[in-house]
């Protein structure tokens, strides 16, 4: 029996796919430890994991980050792990893991891990380029300057601690594990040519769930084009853009559910058309076996899943991140993207039914879904975590 120490961000798309491979790793009789923050800790146990709080850390809470707050990121990482790399460090020597596996955005982790001479996997359930963007100056923003100050001396002073040679943020960032699990096939991913042997993109991770029957009464009996609709976890708060979908399919052609997550207001989204069911959550993935059409935000998750079960797109991203996957969706004939700060009801509807009637589209979605089928999924990943200790 081998002991895992996974460390991740304690966010639903970041989570999610690390589950199935928790799970898997249990089953077969590992031990594995998973450390992250307190709102991830009941589904890590329900896979067999043992979650444990990252020592050091607090739960964020607050509204989801935005593109000026993800740039921070790196910086804010650097600038804590003068604190947290010491209290991991204890930790991990406690729990004496075989292999290390960690998300690629948390250097606490990979810090750690050279510190204790550990084996180390990294896993990004983003859509990153390999090289990180600019994380060295000279910075215009003051704040910025200074916080990159802060991170630069809060490296150095661990580095002199533990005896590790000094390196900057940016040679830090660009350092690549021996194995890095990537949750998208090669051939989704955006300049693959610059990711070697080390990356093993083993495609979307998730376990596939029985079928349940698309949940809008008797629509699954009449020809109807069947929309879903999920900005998905983190910023779906917008009960002005679901009031444009009632209008954008209010035609009874269409029928369409929509997951508008645990805090819209449902009662300002009024009178719900009867074509219409909206739920705060949805079982996404044995939903998607129906969808004719996903209309998302473009997160990587989402994006995948609805490729898996063979659903065109229709893209509406808000962050840096989801534009990199809408750009793929677009460039790879997989759907459509729109704006959605100048989004129409008109252009909405116009776009869906567009990537729906299209053939194009649907060929080079049943080509990418050939290529997510065959990456291998939560089990290649898995093998390739136990035969890395072998
Ligand atoms: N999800 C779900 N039910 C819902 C909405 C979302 O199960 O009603 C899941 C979805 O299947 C995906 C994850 O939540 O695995 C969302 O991750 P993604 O990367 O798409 O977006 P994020 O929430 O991180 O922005």
């Amino acid at each position: 029996m081998a002991t895992y120490v996974f460390i991740n961000i304690s966010a639903q798309g970041h989570i999610n796919p690390t589950l199935p491979i928790v799970a898997e790793l249990a089953q077969r009789g590992h031990r594995v430890y998973y450390l992250t923050g307190q709102s991830s800790h009941q589904l890590i146990q329900n896979c067999g994991g043992i979650p444990i709080v990252i020592p050091g850390t607090q739960q964020r809470q607050g509204p989801a980050p935005g593109d000026k707050e993800l740039a921070l990121l790196p910086f804010v990482i650097a600038r804590d792990a003068q604190h947290i790399v010491p209290q991991i460090v204890e930790l991990l020597r406690q729990l004496k893991p075989d292999v290390l596996i960690c998300n690629t955005l948390l250097l606490w982790g990979r810090l750690a891990a050279q510190i204790l001479s550990l084996p180390i996997i990294g896993f990004r359930p983003f859509h990153a380029l390999r090289k990180p963007r600019v994380v060295d100056g000279p910075f215009d923003d003051p704040r910025l300057a200074a916080l990159a100050k802060t991170a630069e001396l809060s490296l150095s002073s661990l580095a002199t601690a533990y005896h590790l040679p000094v390196l900057t943020l940016r040679e830090l960032l660009e350092q690549v594990e021996k194995l890095t699990l990537v949750f998208m096939p090669k051939a989704f991913q955006a300049d693959a040519e610059q990711f070697d042997d080390r990356f093993l993109f083993a495609g979307p991770s998730f376990r596939e769930p029985s079928s349940v029957p698309w949940p809008l009464l008797n629509d699954d009996k009449r020809e109807t084009i069947k929309v879903y609709i999920s900005l998905g976890t983190l910023r779906n708060n917008q009960p002005d853009f679901y009031r444009k979908c009632f209008s954008a399919f209010s035609d009874p052609k269409w029928s369409v559910l929509i997951s508008a997550g645990e805090v819209t207001d449902l009662e300002e989204l009024g009178t719900i058309p009867d074509n219409f069911l909206v739920r705060r959550s949805v079982p996404q993935t044995a939903i998607l076996r129906h969808v004719d059409v996903f209309v998302t935000h473009g997160g990587l998750n989402s994006t995948m899943e609805s490729l898996y079960y063979g659903v065109p797109l229709v893209v509406l991203p808000s962050i840096r991140e989801q534009r990199v996957t809408g750009n793929r969706v677009e460039a790879l004939n997989l759907g459509a993207v729109l704006e959605p700060d100048s989004l129409t009801a008109d252009a909405l509807g116009d776009a869906t039914e567009k990537v729906w009637k299209n053939e194009t589209i649907k060929k080079s979605v049943s080509e990418m879904q050939k290529h997510i089928r065959e990456a291998g999924g939560y089990e290649r990943a898995a093998n390739a975590i136990i035969s890395f200790t072998d």
